[in-house]
């Protein structure tokens, strides 16, 4: 299987390229990105044949049938590292909250988010490319608070991969600052910077496209990759949790084997939804993919009426802050798969030009043939939040919460729906706190001691080791010192 480029060719690059080389240089033509020739369908007896087997044999199969370059004894290995989720027999629970809605939890991984599904084993496969090719490579990362995480503990004293990991200091929350701040290996340099997200997003964009640092680099040997979510290393595996989680619930009796269900996506970059998108093209029974959202609605607004408008909004903070984002960037693989590449590249310069695009009608029925959305505001979330503990006895954090808007007003067919839980409520609990208690302004240590004894539950072991290590990484500087500081740390 190649892969191709969302804006068309330059006819400078290749016109396809391996998933090996699509993963470790993910630079292509009018700025666009690597998606599959065509998705391999799945067959009318892949999943009656899974019903039985294991997450890992599931994620197996699915990739053999995207025939990509990579030995199936380092597929493997990668999908091994599932063994350290809490259940390694199933490292992703799907469990019932109410009569038709059931959520399935993608936060059982050492980080405790849903990056884990993707990161840990492509972190695996990326270090192996690179040992096998005799490469170094830096990967950068900018993080609001759950990918760096992710990404520092795959990487963590790998061969021939290095990472350096820019967070806002005071943007993150205490957990998530720990994770990355006693991260204590020789290949990890973790960077706090005066600024917010979006300065340290813009400094990484910068860092990549500049030619200088890049020259600097090869004089050392040593090429650069991002970790971001358009990686298709990443999405490839998020098509696998989805079809498991629809087989979860015909194991569980909930529906019958071909029955249709309603995927339900916590949204901001896209990478979640698209792996159902592709789930559901390659042959799971899907309605449709409910996009859940946060304040910062732009994707609402695009699946409700067409229009992509980043004009007159700006980002506004929320409590589901891995949410909080403008542009979207796996909006493109759907737009390419549904419209091609010459109509993507259209959209897309007019999106970096103009910060609008609008779908023509036709275009728009299409699109909501597939999707349905709604956003969700913090106060709506609380609520979701406190009255699922009390009526349920479940309990979620603020991106999941999303979903349960989104499933009241979207899910309008008496069928199932999978809610996908994105974060255990471990690393948001100051919000969860003040939804169980009214309480507001708690540190991360007393709200996880708050929830953990209203809920009657254990703070797991990964949080709260965290509070009594040491700090390793030290680092916080201004945006101009950053160039340098990562310089100094490849040596
Ligand atoms: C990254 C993240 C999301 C958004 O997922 P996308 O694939 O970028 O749409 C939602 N919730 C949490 C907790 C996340 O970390």
């Amino acid at each position: 299987m190649n892969f191709i480029e969302t804006r068309g060719n330059d006819g400078q690059r290749l016109e396809k390229v391996s998933f090996s080389s699509a993963i470790l240089s993910p630079m292509s033509s009018f700025g666009g990105i690597y998606s599959p020739e065509r998705l391999p369908a799945l067959g009318a007896d892949f999943l009656e044949a899974h019903l039985t087997s294991d997450y890992k044999t599931l994620a197996r199969d699915l990739l053999s049938a995207f025939d990509i370059d990579i030995d199936a004894g380092v597929i493997d290995a990668a999908l091994d590292l599932y063994d350290a989720f809490d259940d390694p027999s199933n490292p992703v629970p799907v469990v019932k909250v109410k009569e038709g809605l059931y959520v399935s939890e993608l936060y059982h991984g050492p980080t405790r988010a849903f990056k884990d599904m993707a990161l840990q084993p492509f972190g695996y496969l990326l270090a192996s490319l690179a040992k096998a090719r005799d490469e170094q490579y830096l990967i950068l990362a900018a993080t609001s608070g759950d990918t760096g995480p992710a990404a520092l503990e795959t990487f963590k004293n790998r061969d021939n991969v290095r990472v350096a990991c820019l967070y806002p200091d005071g943007g993150t929350s205490d957990v998530q600052r720990l994770q990355m701040v006693t991260e204590d290996a020789p290949n990890l340099k973790v960077i706090g910077i005066h600024g917010d997200f979006d300065d340290a997003q813009t400094a990484l964009k910068m860092l990549l496209g500049s030619e200088a640092f890049n020259a600097t680099l090869r004089e050392k040997h040593i090429s650069l990759s991002a970790a971001n979510s358009v990686n298709f290393g990443r999405i490839i595996f998020q098509i696998v949790y989805h079809i498991h989680s629809y087989l979860e619930l015909v194991r569980q009796a909930a529906i019958t084997l071909g029955d249709k269900v309603y995927l339900d996506v916590p949204s901001g970059n896209f990478g979640n939804a698209l792996g159902g998108y592709y789930a559901m093209k390659m042959g799971l029974p899907v309605e449709k993919i409910l996009i859940a959202s946060n304040r910062n609605n732009v994707l609402t607004r695009l699946i409700n009426e067409g229009k992509y408008d980043m004009r007159s909004t700006s980002l506004v903070a929320t409590t589901s802050p891995a949410m909080d984002i403008l542009k979207s960037s796996n909006v493109e693989r759907i737009l390419f798969d549904l419209f091609g590449a010459e109509r993507t590249r259209e959209l897309m310069q007019q999106l970096d030009e103009e910060k609008y695009y609008e779908l023509t009608s036709d275009e728009l029925k299409t699109l909501q043939a597939i999707f349905a959305a709604d956003f969700c505001t913090d106060e709506e979330g609380l609520h979701y939040i406190t009255k699922t503990f009390e009526n349920d006895d479940y309990l979620m954090d603020p991106h999941t919460a999303t979903c349960f808007k989104a499933w009241e007003t979207q899910a309008d067919k008496p069928l199932k729906t999978i809610a996908y839980s994105t974060a255990e409520w471990t690393k948001f609990s100051p919000t969860i706190a003040a939804a169980l208690t009214g309480k507001t302004g708690m540190s991360d240590l007393d709200a996880l001691q708050t929830i953990a004894e209203m809920a009657g539950i254990a703070i797991p072991e990964q949080i709260a080791a965290l509070f009594g290590k040491d700090i390793a990484q030290q680092t916080v500087i201004d945006k101009e010192e950053i160039e340098q500081e990562i310089l100094t740390f490849l040596g």
